[in-house]
Order: structure tokens, then sequence, then C-alpha cells
């Protein structure tokens, strides 16, 4: 694609209120423009989620620009302001960054009036390209080529800037993971090297990077590449990795990606993990579940398969077998179970869940059927049982009829 034809595209997808306050501070005499995440997206095509701003104008300089927005003061302290005006808008004072002595965040950052000064601080060249309609694409270290030719690049030397920020890192992997951009050479040669400072980042930052990472459409590829920074992440996975490759197989859910990540090592591994790095209790718990129900053998029968799905919906089911078969290539059982699985939900054939028990508690006492208080729970149970089993029909008549018969001697 050309300059020319890639300025029209994202000229195409620039929201009216964003335009109108790139405008209005370069009316004013500050240079400002669309920068990042935007503007590599709209040039691969994709449509932008936010369209953030940078300009040479200070805080202050941009709330008295537009008294007619209302404005949240949140990342003040770096200089963003955010405008409301059809959409939120990200508006942050050119900067550059002083040293990193921790290696995830610079000392201090400064204001600049320089638009080079904020594009070199950027992390690669992809997210380093700057446009507005008055001053079209502005590209100074060749990320437009990059991104055509699927490269991702440092703005700089690799080990300083991954040494400088190592959440960089981490980005990098999701860039690859998400839009294919492989890492060149040095780039990728840093990553690997600088894979042991991960342990630098909070646990939140590691698990939001992870989770991006690992949902992309080619993640199999991106891991397959970098199993050290998988394994800086977690550990316990050392000697325990399946095919990392596989990952694009499976749908794009990162709980269902995690769960075969964990296949070999264990739901109980994969949830100390998860802890570790805090991700959330539902995330967590959705992993487990995945990674044990995959880990057990799948049922080989009508009945055993009715019986595996009266403890997960089918969905979940079908995404445990899935991660069983990219664990396991080829497991003849697996397949068998994802055609028997498909044959029950074609026929109707599901059991009922088993809140959709036809009889409840109160219909046992009122009959004199059980006595008030565990005897109900293991009534129900009885009867569910019954009917996942296929002996007994999910009708209130049919499961009275059919506990008379049980109870009888
Ligand atoms: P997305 O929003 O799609 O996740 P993004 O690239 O827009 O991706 P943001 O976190 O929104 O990511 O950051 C916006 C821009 O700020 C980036 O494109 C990049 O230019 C710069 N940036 C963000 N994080 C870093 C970092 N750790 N080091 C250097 N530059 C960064
Ligand atoms: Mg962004």
């Amino acid at each position: 694609m050309d300059l020319r034809k890639a300025e029209k595209r994202i000229d195409r997808e620039l929201p009216a209120g964003g335009r109108e306050i790139v405008s209005r501070l370069e009316r004013a005499g500050f240079c400002a423009f669309f920068v990042g995440g935007c503007v590599r997206d709209a040039l691969l095509g994709l449509s932008p989620a936010d369209w953030d701003i940078a300009s040479a104008a200070r805080p202050e300089e941009v709330r008295s620009l537009f008294p007619d927005l209302p404005v949240l003061s949140t990342g003040l302290r770096h200089g963003t302001l955010t405008l409301l005006s059809d959409r939120p808008y990200e508006i942050t004072t050119f900067r550059t960054e002083g040293a990193y002595s921790d290696g995830r965040r610079p000392d201090r950052v400064a204001f600049s009036r320089s638009p080079e000064e904020d594009l070199s601080r950027r992390d690669f060249t992809v997210n380093a390209i700057a446009w507005s309609p008055e001053r079209g694409i502005v590209d100074l270290f060749g990320g437009f080529a990059d991104l055509e030719g699927r490269v991702l690049r440092c703005v700089g030397d690799p080990e300083k800037r991954f040494s400088e920020d190592h959440l960089r890192i981490l980005r990098g992997l999701r860039f690859y993971a998400v839009y294919r951009l492989a890492p060149e050479a040095a780039t990728a040669a840093a990553m690997h090297a600088l894979a042991g400072g991960l342990d630098r980042l909070s646990a939140e930052r590691k698990a939001k990077e992870f989770s991006l990472a690992v949902a992309g459409r080619f993640a199999g590829e991106a891991f397959a590449a970098f199993p050290d920074l998988l394994l800086a992440l977690f550990p316990s996975l050392a000697g325990r990795l399946p095919d990392l490759s596989l990952l694009s197989r499976l749908s794009p859910s990162p709980e269902e990606r995690t769960a075969f990540l964990f296949f070999f090592a264990g739901e109980e591994e994969l949830f100390s993990s998860l802890a570790a790095l805090r991700f959330s209790r539902r995330f967590s718990e959705r992993a487990r579940l995945l990674c044990r129900a995959a880990r057990t053998a799948p049922p080989t029968d009508r009945v055993g398969m009715r019986r595996f799905l009266a403890a997960l919906s089918p969905g979940d089911a079908e995404a445990a077998f899935r991660i069983r078969l990219a664990a396991l290539p080829g497991e003849r059982e697996t397949d068998r179970a994802l055609a028997l699985l498909a044959r029950l939900r074609a026929e109707n054939d599901l059991p009922p869940r088993r809140e959709e028990l036809a009889l409840d508690g109160t219909a046992l006492l009122s009959r004199g059927l059980a006595r008030e208080g565990p005897e109900v729970g293991r009534a129900l149970d009885l009867l569910y049982r019954a009917v996942v089993d296929g002996e007994a029909e999910n009708r209130k008549d049919a499961l009275l009829a059919y506990f008379e018969r049980r109870r009888e001697p």
C-alpha cells in the first residue's frame, strides 16, 4: 500500500470529535497528531478502539483551549488529559523520559515541545507513527515499512529499551501474537536476553499482557518462538510444556488457552500459578475447570457422555475435548468423544441441568416421600442421576413413579 492510500484510509476512520480537537490545537499554534495504537491499527485496516493524541500543548493550555468540553484529569501526572467529545480522547503532552533505574518506570518525565523527542521515547517503530489530517503521516523510524513487512522493531537499541522498561518485552510478545509482527533479529535477541527481568514487573501488568497475548490469533507462532517468556511468567511449566504452536487452533478464549498450557502441569499448578500473578478469581476458576475436564479421560459411550455433561456445559465439554486433542494430538478416544457430543447435540439428547429437574424438594416433602433435612438432597441427587442415565424421564409424574418404585424393597 502506498502512503497516500494509507493516509486516506486513516482519514476515513477518524471520528469528527478527534478531527476537531487536533485542528483546534494546530490553529492555536500547537503541534498535535494522533499516535500509537490508533495509527497502527488504522494502517492495518482495523478500526481503532481509541484515538490517542499527542501535542506540544501543556495540560493547562489544553484545558483553556477546550472550555466547551468536559475534561477528566486522571493521567495528569504524566501530562494526560481526557476530553469528552463524541468519545473520550486522551491528549498527552510531548514528553521525554529521564533515566530508568528500576527497569519498569522512568524516574521522571519532562514535558517537551518537540514531536521528535516524543516519538523517540515510544517502544516500537510501528507504535511511533504519527498522523494528522494537517500533517499527514510522520514516520521517523520506518514504522510504515515495518508494518507492511510485519516486522517488530524497537525504536533505538533493543537492549537499552527493554532494560529501561521490561514491560516492553511482553508488549512485543503481544504485538507478535495479535498482529503477527515478528521481532527482527536484534529485537528478538534482546527479548530472549532480558526475559529474566520480567520479575521486576507487577503481577497485574504481567497478567494483563499475558491474557491479551495468549488470546492473539498468532499466539501459536509467537509463544513457540518465545517459550522462555512463558516460562519467565510461569516457571512451574518448565519441562511440561505442550506443543505451543497448537495454541492458535484453540478458540481465542484466554482461559481455554491457559488450560491448554497447563495440561501436563495440572490444574492445581495452574491455580497456584495464576494466583501468584493475581489473575481474577473468575479467570482462574474457569481455567482450572477446563484444565481438569481436559485431563479427564473422555467418555466413550452415551451414558458416560451424559454423565460428563451433568457436570459441564456442552460448550465447556467441547472446549475440554479440543484442549485435550491439542495436547495429545491424534488421540482416538477424544476424536470419538467430539463426534459423540455432536451427535447428542444434534439428537437433542443432552441431559437437563440439575436445576431443570422436573421435581423439587417441596413435591417430595408434601407427599411424605422424604423427611426435612439432608434426605431431600439425597433423593433429588438420586433422581437427577436417574434422568442423566436415561432410567427416568424428566417429567414430574415419571420421577414420582420412579421414586416410589425405588423405595419399595
Ligand atoms: P493497544 O491500545 O492496542 O493495547 P497501544 O500501542 O495503543 O496498544 P497503549 O498502552 O495504549 O498501547 O499505548 C499507547 C502508545 O504509547 C503506544 O503505541 C506506544 O507508542 C506508547 N507506549 C505505551 N507503552 C509504552 C512503553 N511501555 N514504552 C514505550 N512506549 C509505550
Ligand atoms: Mg492504545
